[in-house]
């Protein structure tokens, strides 16, 4: 298991985020450089550092991360006209912070999924 990231202290609310949701399992922030008028970080609250390390004991947790995304684009009205959910993994993926996260983007055309 790597070392914990930015992100658990951001649960533990020992530094500044603006936090939309948090319950037992999972919180959601806005991201701090965001790449769309919405943009928000969802993550579990236990520290996964990548889709590579989760394992049966996750699926509730990571589960909720759909939940939640799904409850989040509605208040940002942004569920009728439709959304991105990313989760990245690893250098290839363009992982920056090492605690698994699920991105929900909208409130724009989103464009093609990939550069080509
Ligand atoms: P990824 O490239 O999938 O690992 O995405 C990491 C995301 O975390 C990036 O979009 C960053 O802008 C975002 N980020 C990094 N630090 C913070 C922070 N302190 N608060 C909010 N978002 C952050």
């Amino acid at each position: 298991m790597t070392e914990e990231t930015i992100f658990s202290k951001i649960i533990r609310k020992e530094i500044p985020a603006d936090i939309v949701y948090q319950d037992d399992l999972v919180t959601a922030f806005r991201d701090i450089n965001p790449r769309a008028p919405s943009h928000i970080l969802i993550i579990p609250n236990k520290h996964i550092p990548t889709a590579n390390d989760v394992t049966t004991e996750d699926e509730l947790a990571l589960g909720r991360l759909f939940t939640v995304a799904k409850k989040l684009a509605k208040e940002e009205g942004i569920d009728e006209n439709g959304y991105r959910l990313i989760v990245n993994c690893n250098a290839h993926g363009g992982q920056e912070v090492y605690h698994i996260h699920m991105h929900l983007l909208g409130g724009q055309p989103l464009g093609p999924m990939l550069l080509s």
